[in-house]
């Protein structure tokens, strides 16, 4: 994520900040300028060029800081308009991870927003549209079923649960994986969403991706009991990013996804930072580090991948330095680079086509 300046001081501020630590000054995020801008204390609304904006109508519940036109309609920002199902926030458990969950939530809509993907609530597009629930186990969804995490029919559901510390560490150990966040389960699971919007209708796209994932046609449900019960295939490290993409193609795409976001992400991070750094090594000059703008159309992935070991290996080290474990605890193997080319070059693909929104 890029850093952001309070745009009445220049202070960098963090992008969920809603004040500015140096001026005092309110802030809100404007996501179609992607900037953060300052008002006065005393100021009601903010002004930015000629327009009137004001808070998103979730602000007060603490999960929001983003601006929205004063004549919206709905008063609601892109994000939070694609929340269909919200906790009861007078319960401070779940206002406490309703606040958890949504920051994750607004960095997964950044980051959609940078690869230009249409990021529409199905309140305004009821076929093609996105929505996410948030619920507690033991809820039941608008259908009246047992609810756990995941997708279908362009509905995310989250269990609040994992906005809990506690709980999801348990959960990681449990399912013996090696991350487990927040910001993780939100980008897996809107790659699910998204591999409807871009495979369900092209016949062309979908073969290609049988070509490298496999036929997700087979029954998901079986493939699901049957991963559960044999766990990954012993040579899945050469074939997919974790053991449970190899549990059906769809969950191969999600996790894929996921980590086509991860990667981004954090590129871009470091991309702003100006982090580069040419260790001294001996016989090791793939070990500088180069940080590049991931969004940069005309840039392969290969070359994004190329440059990401270098960077990860850096990250990796300061966190053993403070004891923590390494911020990315994966091996990519050939053929997941190969998954990870197709997403890439799969949306190129699908925005130039692109004429369902
Ligand atoms: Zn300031
Ligand atoms: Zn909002
Ligand atoms: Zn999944």
């Amino acid at each position: 994520m890029k850093i952001f300046q309070c745009s009445a001081c220049d202070f960098p501020v963090f992008f969920e900040n809603t004040s500015c630590e140096s001026c005092d000054s309110v802030l809100g995020y404007l996501d179609s300028e992607n900037e953060m801008f300052a008002r006065k204390p005393e100021d009601l609304n903010w002004v930015i060029d000629g327009e009137t904006y004001t808070n998103c109508k979730n602000e007060p519940l603490g999960i929001c800081n983003w601006l929205v036109p004063i004549t919206s309609e709905t008063g609601f920002c892109k994000s939070c308009h694609l929340n269909r199902t919200i906790p009861d926030v007078s319960i401070p458990k779940l206002h406490e991870r309703l606040q958890n969950m949504e920051i994750a939530k607004h960095r997964l809509i950044y980051t959609l927003e940078r690869l230009g993907l249409p990021v529409v609530s199905q309140f305004e597009n009821a076929e093609n549209g996105l929505f996410f629930d948030f619920l507690s186990k033991g809820d039941r969804n608008v259908d009246g079923d047992k609810v756990m995490t995941g997708h279908a029919n362009g509905v995310v559901t989250i269990l609040l649960a994992e906005a809990d510390d506690v709980n999801r560490e348990q959960m990681r150990v449990s399912l013996n994986e090696k991350y487990r966040t927040v910001i993780g389960h939100f980008r897996h699971e809107v790659g699910h969403y998204y591999w409807d919007v871009i495979f369900r209708n092209n016949d062309t796209f979908l073969a290609d991706f049988r070509k490298l994932f496999g036929d997700e046609s087979e029954s998901y449900a079986d493939a699901l009991k049957a991963h559960y019960a044999n766990g990954a295939p012993k040579d899945w490290k050469s074939r997919f990013i974790s053991e449970y993409a190899s549990a059906h193609p769809w969950e191969d795409w999600a996790e894929t996804w996921a980590h086509y976001l991860h990667i981004l992400d954090t590129m871009e991070t470091a991309f702003y930072f100006g982090l580069e750094g040419d260790p001294n090594l001996r016989n090791s000059p793939h070990m500088r580090v180069v940080s590049l703008y991931p969004y940069n159309e005309d840039l392969s992935f290969k070359t994004i991948l190329e440059e990401t070991t270098p960077l990860f290996y850096a990250v990796n080290s300061i966190n053993r330095s403070m004891g923590i474990t390494d911020v990315y605890p994966f091996v990519i193997s050939d053929k997941v680079k190969e998954k990870l080319e197709f997403i890439h070059e799969i949306l190129q693909r699908f925005k130039a086509e692109s004429n369902l929104y």
